[in-house]
């Protein structure tokens, strides 16, 4: 019995554990100060046609901490989902792009550009989110036409029937939807065929192997196939060589996005180097 305490006591005050709940509450804690002092900030990375023309962008958040510097989103976003920060992180980010959209209609090498945002579990799943994204895009004056949502495989594990309510009813405002990260998570095909979904994202994990790996090549063949069959506009994500991008034209590929084009980027550098016109706003 004292054994058994004695252990419970020393879990309790493991000190490894309790490090990484601090380290837990700090990042909490840091990321509410950030919403407040707007550290944060969009990056707009291009994705090109199969001659290498912009016809969109996808926006990445950025993080200026005070003192760790540019904090990648892979370092904060299951912590925001998490603390339940994700909703207000969210609005923000679309607040920030669907702002940059309407700047956007103003120049016309710039005014058919789509945005893509990145939506999480808890953010999409959440109440209110279909009213909030409406409300948002009403105040902003953007093209809803132009925005896109990337959802990824792992959000689909919830209440179908939900999921497809919610993607109907950003559908009919003109919203189209991308399924990010494809082929790394858990959806069922099935899903595919009940989802009205526009876009696949193959998975830069698969564009990375195709040139060694056969079976990572066979994956993307694959895709190439499943999204022309069911209609779906395709995207691949991570294209670094012009060798993966030449093989990706090869298989049918027709949407790319990669450190070959371009790093995801502020809209005033991005308007700079692909001509867009001058930045009439800041980022
Ligand atoms: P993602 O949506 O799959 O975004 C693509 C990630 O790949 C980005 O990382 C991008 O910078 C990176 N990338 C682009 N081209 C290449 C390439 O050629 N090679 C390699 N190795 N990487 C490339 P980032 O910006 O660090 O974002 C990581 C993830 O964080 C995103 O993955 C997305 O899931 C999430 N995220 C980013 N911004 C947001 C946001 O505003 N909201 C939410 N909920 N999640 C976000
Ligand atoms: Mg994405
Ligand atoms: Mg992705
Ligand atoms: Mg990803």
């Amino acid at each position: 019995e004292a054994k058994a305490a004695g252990r419970a006591t020393f879990r309790f005050f493991d000190p490894g554990m309790q490090a990484a709940v601090d380290a837990a509450t700090r990042l909490e804690a840091d990321l509410r100060q950030a919403l407040a002092a707007r550290q944060f900030a969009l990056h707009y990375q291009p994705v090109v046609d199969a001659d290498g023309s912009l016809v969109g962008v996808e926006a990445l958040i950025r993080w200026h901490h005070p003192q760790h510097g540019l904090v990648s989103p892979a370092a904060f976003i299951g912590q925001a989902e998490k603390a339940g920060l994700i909703v207000a992180i969210g609005d923000w980010v679309l607040e920030e792009a669907c702002a940059q959209l309407a700047a956007w209609a103003a120049h016309p090498a710039a005014a058919r550009l789509s945005v893509a945002v990145n939506v999480s579990a808890g953010q999409f799943h959440g109440s209110g989110f279909v009213d909030r994204v409406r409300a948002i895009l009403e105040r902003s004056g953007a093209d809803p036409r132009l925005l896109k949502f990337e959802l990824t495989e792992s959000m689909l594990l919830h209440d179908a029937e939900d999921m497809a309510g919610r993607i109907g009813a950003l559908r009919a405002c003109g919203i189209g939807f991308a399924l990010d990260d494809f082929g790394t998570g858990y959806s069922s095909l099935n899903y595919l065929r009940r989802l009205p979904l526009d876009q696949l994202k193959i998975d830069q994990s698969f564009v990375r192997d195709m040139l060694a790996s056969p079976s990572a090549a066979g994956i993307v063949q694959a895709i190439v196939h499943l999204a022309d069959s069911l209609g779906l506009d395709l995207v691949a994500e991570g294209v670094e060589s012009a060798e993966q991008w030449r093989h990706l034209r090869d298989l049918g590929c027709e949407r790319f996005q990669g450190f070959l084009f371009a790093a995801p980027m502020p809209a005033a550098e991005l308007m700079h180097r692909y001509h867009l016109g001058a930045a009439v706003r800041a980022a």
